[in-house]
């Protein structure tokens, strides 16, 4: 965005605690990948204005979106996050315990694959759902993301346009990129096209959607 209108935002834009700003520039020095300002801001909007009882988020990286999601829920909203890789794991851990001493945060260690699975099993269901994890595998996770997803709950993605490169010729992207991108926009056709699902995409941040699951 021009730099301009970004200082012009920054000035109502609200800000979060000392402890999430301070986290944030941490994360940036550790080249760790986290939610932009403007997607921040958005799911604290709707966070604030949604209530939702129960967060589910899968790809938890350090906490940094789920302790920001934690300031902005009522007290007596839970949320569950997910993370599989053990370095990230290990500064969630050190984070949370410090930040979320209550223990609000339930942070399920594995494969979102896996995990998800599991919360259907267990019969959990959530009103809010956040992904953020590995952009191929949205596809994959969707049915169970579903299932999990109340009616009236919303699901927010995060990195819907792959910093651009999704726009970018098939010839001009890596192998790999390229099953992602194929990956993505089958995502974003299943979203937009499912009939329990009202969904917007917005060039926010690095792209996101928002599907509300319909009542019927
Ligand atoms: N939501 C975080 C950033 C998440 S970055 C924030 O804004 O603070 C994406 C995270 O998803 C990475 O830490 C990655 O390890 C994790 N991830 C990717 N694929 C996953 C999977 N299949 N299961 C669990 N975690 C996954
Ligand atoms: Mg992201």
């Amino acid at each position: 965005m021009d730099e301009r209108m970004e200082v012009f935002l920054e000035l109502y834009r609200k800000q979060p605690s000392e402890e999430i700003r301070d986290l944030e520039e941490r994360a940036k020095r550790d080249q760790v990948p986290i939610i932009r300002r403007g997607t921040r801001d958005l799911i604290g909007y709707l966070l604030r204005t949604n209530k939702p009882k129960q967060v589910l988020e899968v790809g938890t990286a350090v906490g940094y979106s789920a302790l920001y999601m934690l300031e902005n829920l009522p007290e007596n909203s839970g949320i569950t996050t997910v993370e599989k890789v053990p370095m990230r794991l290990t500064e969630a851990k050190k984070n949370f315990a410090r930040l979320d001493p209550e223990g609000r945060i339930n942070l399920r260690e594995g494969d979102a694959t896996e995990v998800l699975k599991d919360l259907v099993e267990e019969g959990k269901k959530f009103d809010f759902i956040f992904m953020d994890a590995a952009k191929g595998q949205y596809l994959n996770f969707l049915p169970n993301v579903l299932e999990l997803l109340e009616e009236g709950g919303l699901l927010v993605t995060d990195n819907i346009l792959h910093e651009g490169d999704i726009l970018e010729s098939r010839y001009a992207v890596t192998r790999r990129d390229r099953t992602i991108h194929s990956r993505m926009r089958d995502y974003l056709k299943a979203l937009t096209d499912h009939p329990k699902l009202e969904t917007i995409c917005l060039p926010l941040g690095d792209g996101m959607t928002l599907s509300r699951k319909m009542e019927d």
